[in-house]
């Protein structure tokens, strides 16, 4: 990527309202930002000359001043289940990885909202490789941009984006500066016009970001829970030290409060003889508690130099079962992409030292509270 490039503005990430700014300040009306949303999102066009109801004028103009500009693949693997993953280079010499999910009458896109990721769980293969940084709004959106080029090239028009998943690499509600306005283009009619409830942002527990998210916002919620207790919690995800249990279901319960249609999914993944007894299935049920919220229960899956194996089916039925006795709908996701690496928890980024780590989580931590 040239230097100019990237000192000029990239109208991929900016959503309806950064865009009308975008124009005004170039003294043009803000139906403009109709247009290029279109052009970019739907029709998938980056060349102003193509922009053919645009003035010849105003195409040269953001010629000069602006570029569209997405992510490219350097990497391409298709599983035997129909699940895609793509690894796309980033600004910097960065990648991230971004997966499809085909199912019958919906197709799921699973994007990342950070290269690498910053809350070392011990499960997940993406903390092995350290954090590098966050995404951009342009960075992230245009993984669904690309995305939705290469399957309509793919499939002929066939397979497409109906649900847009943050379960990608990196923490979503540790970034959320930069995935607002994708969030807004992921709504906005005039690109990919997908419903609130069809975007879920999935968080390990960021307090801050889960109270800021309870505003005004329809997007669907899933909270990466894992375990009942704290000491258990701790082993597993981190930042649990930093968000205790008491606080983390305190601020899920406030999300659920401003909105009486509102629902969370919790997601719990299985691990072999760790967190898959019926003590902890128990403990989950007393922890959920009439609250209005999902179980999805994820097989652990395995990834070099992990200590930790799978729960077997039998037993991850039977704590399905018993979670689902106090009336909790609990469902086990099936397993998607395995044979390409396309899993959850996977999926691996570039790296950083943990020291580097550290002093950033901890900066990022600081600022969170401070926004709150
Ligand atoms: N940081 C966010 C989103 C990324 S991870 C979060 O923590 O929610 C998406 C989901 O995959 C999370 O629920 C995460 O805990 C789960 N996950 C991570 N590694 C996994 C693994 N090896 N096997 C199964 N699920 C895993």
């Amino acid at each position: 990527m040239s230097e100019t490039i990237s000192q000029v503005t990239n109208l991929l990430g900016l959503d309806r309202h950064q865009l009308e700014a975008f124009f005004a300040e170039l003294g043009e009306k803000p139906f403009r930002a109709r247009q290029l949303l279109q052009w970019i999102h739907q029709r998938g066009v980056v060349d102003f000359a193509q922009m053919t109801d645009l003035s010849a004028a105003l195409r040269n103009r953001l010629a000069d001043v602006a570029v569209v500009e997405a992510p490219r693949s350097i990497k391409e693997s298709c599983s035997k289940d129909g699940t895609i993953k793509w690894l796309l280079t980033e600004r910097g010499g960065s990648a991230v990885e971004t997966v499809f999910i085909p199912e019958t009458g919906r197709g799921t896109l699973c994007i990342s909202s950070q290269v690498g990721c910053m809350l070392n769980c011990t499960f997940c293969s993406t903390a092995t490789q350290g954090f590098k940084r966050n995404l951009s709004s342009d960075e992230i959106i245009g993984q669904v941009w690309f995305a939705s080029q290469r399957l309509a090239e793919l499939t002929a028009g066939e397979a497409r984006i109906t649900n847009v998943v943050f379960m990608g690499m990196g923490e979503p509600l540790l970034n959320l500066g930069a995935v607002q306005p994708a969030l807004s283009i992921l709504r906005d009619d005039l690109a990919y016009g997908l419903a609130a409830r069809k975007v879920t942002i999935s968080t390990a527990g960021v307090v801050p970001g889960i109270d800021q998210l309870a505003i005004g916002t329809e997007f669907a919620l899933a909270v990466s829970l894992h375990a009942p207790t704290d000491d258990l919690r701790e082993r597993l995800v981190p930042l649990n030290r930093k968000y205790p249990l008491s606080d983390l279901m305190a601020a899920c319960k406030r999300y659920l409060a401003h909105d009486e249609r509102r629902s969370i999914t919790f997601e719990y993944t299985m691990i072999n003889g760790l967190n898959d007894q019926p003590a902890q299935a128990r403990g989950l049920r007393q922890l959920l508690d009439g609250m209005p919220c999902k179980v999805n229960l994820i097989p652990f899956n395995p990834f070099p130099g992990t200590p930790f194996e799978p729960s077997d089916d039998a037993t991850m039925y039977e704590f399905q079962m018993a979670v689902r006795r106090a009336g909790i709908v609990t469902t086990i996701r099936k397993t998607r992409g395995d044979d390409i690496a396309a899993a959850c928890g996977q999926l691996v980024g570039e790296l950083l030292s943990p020291s580097e780590r550290r002093r950033i989580v901890q900066a990022q931590l600081a600022a969170q509270a401070l926004g709150a």
